[in-house]
């Protein structure tokens, strides 16, 4: 025990909640499969980032986490990684319909380069990933949400035009991550982003991610989250 908090002292990590995983030291302590190996070291990824260290493994073991940490951390992985182990963990993939990975960001720069990442990772594992934002054609965006996918990643306006147009429904996510939570709230998308976690079923897991943590997103995160572990990394928070 000691070591561990010797260790995330020396990554500036704090952790708050029970049954904390330790933090892994590389990327082979985590069980992935060796595609995804084949993929991380691609990206030249040679070892993980503090956030990562710590977020891989609480995410990896299923549980909630509140993850607050500065720009360029990282975090993109942490939610990415253990999103592709998640899907493929899902039995009979191609029986239902709709996104298994529901992946919100505030602007549509932001979630391009979520999508960007998600399809590094996902492409070797025969994983679809939609994007979904402004800017696009509502009639394209609506045939190729029709043609399935595993991920998407959106803003909050225009997901919910594509559920109200019906291009897909959210009965088969199970992984939700709320990305950039504070600059969500700051462009007013709070009554967007509930009504996408009220269609998504409670048993999900759940990941806010977050650069600072005001008041209104720590009420929502109390509110949509389930017994989650609080990593900061770093000054912040
Ligand atoms: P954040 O979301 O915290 O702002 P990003 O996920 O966008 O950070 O990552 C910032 C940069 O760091 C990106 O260019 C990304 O490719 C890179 N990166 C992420 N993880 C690692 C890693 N383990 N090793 C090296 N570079 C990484
Ligand atoms: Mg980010």
């Amino acid at each position: 025990e000691q070591e561990v908090t010797e260790y995330r002292k020396s990554l500036a990590i704090r952790v708050s909640g029970f049954d904390v995983p330790r933090p892994i030291k590389t990327f082979d302590d985590c069980s992935f499969s060796p595609q995804l190996k084949n993929a991380i070291a691609k990206q030249g990824y040679e070892k993980p980032t503090s956030i990562q260290c710590q977020a891989l493994p609480i995410v990896l073991s299923g549980m909630d986490i509140i993850g607050i940490a500065k720009t360029g951390s990282g975090k993109t992985a942490a939610f990415v990684l253990p999103m592709i182990v998640h899907i493929m963990d899902q039995p009979e993939l191609a029986k239902e319909e709709g996104p298994i990975g529901v992946i919100c960001a505030p602007t549509r720069e932001l979630a391009h380069q979520i999508y960007l990442e998600c399809k590094k990772f996902a492409k070797s594992h025969g994983i679809r990933v939609s994007a979904v934002y402004g800017g696009m054609s509502k009639l394209d965006q609506f045939k190729e949400l029709k043609a399935g996918c595993e991920i998407v990643v959106a803003t909050p306006g225009r997901l919910i035009d594509m559920v109200k147009m019906k291009a897909l429904t959210m009965l088969r996510a199970t992984y939700l991550v709320l990305d950039e939570a504070d600059r969500m709230f700051d462009l007013g998308f709070e009554p967007q982003i509930r009504s996408i976690v009220g269609q998504i079923r409670p048993d999900r897991q759940t990941l806010l991610f977050s650069a600072t943590m005001p008041r209104k997103v720590e009420k929502l995160a109390r509110e949509i989250l389930s017994d989650p572990i609080r990593v900061t990394v770093g000054e912040v928070g």
